[in-house]
């Protein structure tokens, strides 16, 4: 039996340890009566509380796929391609966590396909080397690269929705407005941007909802308590960078 999403699904991407944006994600969840929530992967790296997130996102999500940090906190050796602070911030992570939470990461698949759905971190052509969807041509390799009718990523921490139309055009989708429509018979990648570490400037955790009867997107940016955040980043002594980047979104 192929397994399927609910009708309306919440998805969410990039958590990196930051409980106050993940708390306020989920709340908002809550509050749009979304009962399934899918997770595009990187519950570590970056921020205060890998212990606290890995929790909640395995208590609340019906699945998660790994991420290059969730990899790297598992896999010292994957932490050579990090740059400097964030390769700090995953080796005070991997201190940090319990043995569970890092069989948990461990256990992570790289894709998660559900029938017309298709769940990833980074890339579909190479969902373990954690290339970067940047643009149209990225985006068009991507979608030529998996048959399912919608595919959700992360890993840029920029919103970002691609459609190809039936001719095989590629373009990108204005997400200006409150809702999208992605519906037949075009196919569609979508980021639904940083939960825990936006970096599209606008410091407000992102996720989206998606509603396959009405094939309505709706990506949504919340307010957290960032100063929060930035204590837990403090407190567990990670790199000063990672508290001072939320407060702009970069
Ligand atoms: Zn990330």
């Amino acid at each position: 039996m192929i397994r399927r999403t609910a009708s309306r699904f919440g998805v969410m991407a990039d958590v990196h340890a930051n409980l106050q944006a993940l708390e306020t994600v989920l709340e908002h969840f809550e509050s749009e009566g979304i009962r399934e929530i899918w997770c595009l992967g990187d519950v570590a790296g970056y921020g205060g509380e890998p212990e606290a997130c890995v929790e909640l996102v395995r208590e609340r999500c019906a699945g998660t796929v790994r991420g290059n940090h969730d990899v790297a906190l598992v896999e010292p050796r994957f932490r050579a391609g990090f740059n400097p602070h964030a390769r700090a911030a995953i080796e005070r992570q991997a201190a940090l966590v319990s043995d569970a939470a890092r069989d948990w990461l461990a256990g992570l698949p790289p894709v998660i396909e559900l029938g017309d759905v298709m769940l990833l971190h980074g890339s579909a052509i190479d969902p373990d080397g954690f290339p970067y969807v940047l643009g149209r041509v990225d985006a068009a390799r991507e979608l030529e690269a998996f048959d399912a009718r919608w595919g959700f990523y992360g890993h840029t921490h920029v919103p970002a929705a691609w459609r190809r139309d039936v001719d095989g055009r590629t373009e990108a989708l204005e997400l200006s407005g409150p809702q999208l429509e992605i519906g037949p018979p075009a196919r569609y990648l979508v980021n639904p941007g940083a939960v825990g570490q936006p970096r599209d400037g606008d410091p407000r955790a992102a996720c989206a909802v998606f509603d396959r009867e009405s094939t309505r997107l709706t990506i949504a940016r919340l307010d957290y308590d960032v100063s929060a955040a930035q204590d837990a980043i403090r407190r567990a002594r990670m790199p000063e960078i990672e508290a001072e980047r939320l407060a702009e979104g970069r």
